[in-house]
């Protein structure tokens, strides 16, 4: 499908996978959802099962499984199964990766990079009312969840696919299509709380700094807009890997119940989720290949509120309070074009209060490039 961004993001929707893909581990055969594209993976389709939550892709060589590296968080690509202790791709096995995570300047002009090559590819919108309300539930949650960024912002994207993605500077990258799914504000919370738990853990970071070094070792250059923006898309579509989709869930529900939303509303959003992933909706395409089967996530969620949810509380879900702040209506009539740049220049910004200056804009505008000219010279030197 060739998607508004230009990118071809998928199969045509609703054209399944050939009859011949099942599963290599289970040997379900691959589900009505269409697989996605993947440019880490030499521009691969790749499809979860929905059985066993396997991941694979189709090679010269036939059907191979994709794994995520549990050191630098790269997927990869291996012909038969391997043990949950051996989940390391062909770089780390030979300790070419420093293991230490990037340092803040890297790990800010990498994300320059990601911006500046997003911002050529999506469509970033504002909406006065609903992104107020939105930044506002995105701080409360950030602030039940240890490590997270201290200036988290939501930025929407024009798009009616189910995409989200956290800059590792906390901006949250929240499609159309992911809040109109919505139907409450406590889904709205675990939905943010989820991507801000990638933020907190330096998932992000790790992942798009390593992209960066791969990039640079390549070809001893830095890697261009195009690969920047593959990059940041297979993030959306092939999302952290199981273990830290997982942490971040628990991560999410965590603040759920700190802040006193009803924790079952995340387990109905990923029940809804389910079941469009089940009839092949291809807008949840990306969402699925990213994440582990609802089923397995709503389990595990499950597990970890056992005997944890009292009764003489009541949570909040606050739906109405959801609908006329960001309800389907007022989302569709009210968005304006934003430029990405313009909710970065503020993001490294020490002070608590934001202040919106031209002066310190421009400032700060220096200050990325001279972050990006450092980083720069760091690719080179790893380049060596
Ligand atoms: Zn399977
Ligand atoms: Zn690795
Ligand atoms: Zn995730």
């Amino acid at each position: 499908m060739e998607s508004p961004t230009g990118l071809t993001s998928a199969i045509p929707p609703g054209s399944a996978a050939p009859a011949a893909d099942l599963c290599p581990r289970c040997g379900e055969p691959a589900g009505a959802i269409p697989p996605v594209a993947s440019a880490t993976l030499g521009g691969r389709s790749v499809f979860r099962c929905s059985r066993c939550g396997t991941r694979s892709a189709r090679s010269a060589a036939g059907l191979e499984m994709i794994f995520t590296c549990g050191s630098c968080g790269l997927p990869f690509a291996a012909d038969r199964i391997l043990p949950h202790t051996d989940h390391l791709c062909p770089d780390c096995r030979e300790g070419i990766v420093p293991e230490s995570l990037p340092d803040a300047h890297l790990s800010a002009a990498t994300e320059g990079e990601i911006r500046a090559a997003l911002a050529t590819r999506w469509r970033f919108v504002t909406s006065p009312g609903v992104s107020e309300y939105l930044d506002r539930i995105a701080r409360q949650v950030a602030l039940r969840i240890e490590g997270a960024p201290r200036d988290v912002r939501v930025v929407l994207v024009d798009d009616r696919r189910l995409r989200t993605l956290a800059l590792p500077s906390g901006t949250l990258l929240i499609s159309l299509g992911a809040v109109e799914f919505l139907e409450d504000e406590a889904e709205l919370a675990f939905l943010l709380g989820h991507e801000i738990a990638h933020a907190a853990s330096e998932d992000a970071a790790v992942r798009m700094t390593r992209i960066g070094q791969q990039a640079a070792a390549r070809g001893g250059s830095p890697t261009g807009r195009e690969g920047w923006a593959g990059a940041a898309l297979d993030l959306v579509r092939l999302g952290y890997g199981r273990k830290r989709e997982r942490d971040a869930d628990l991560r999410a529900v965590e603040a759920l119940l700190a802040l006193r939303y009803e924790p079952y509303s995340a387990l109905r959003f990923l029940a809804r989720l389910g079941a469009a992933i089940g009839r092949g909706d291809p807008s949840a395409a990306e969402i699925a290949t990213a994440h582990p089967p609802a089923e397995d996530r709503i389990r595990r969620i499950e597990k970890s509120l056992y005997g944890r949810v009292r009764d003489d509380l009541v949570p909040r879900v606050n739906r109405e309070v959801f609908r006329r702040a960001a309800g389907r209506g007022i989302l569709s009539a009210s968005v304006a074009p934003v430029s990405l740049a313009e909710t970065w220049a503020e993001a490294p910004d020490e002070s608590p209060a934001p202040r919106r200056g031209r002066g310190r804009r421009l400032a700060l505008a220096a200050l990325l490039v001279a972050l990006l000219g450092l980083a720069g010279l760091a690719i080179l030197f790893l380049a060596r």
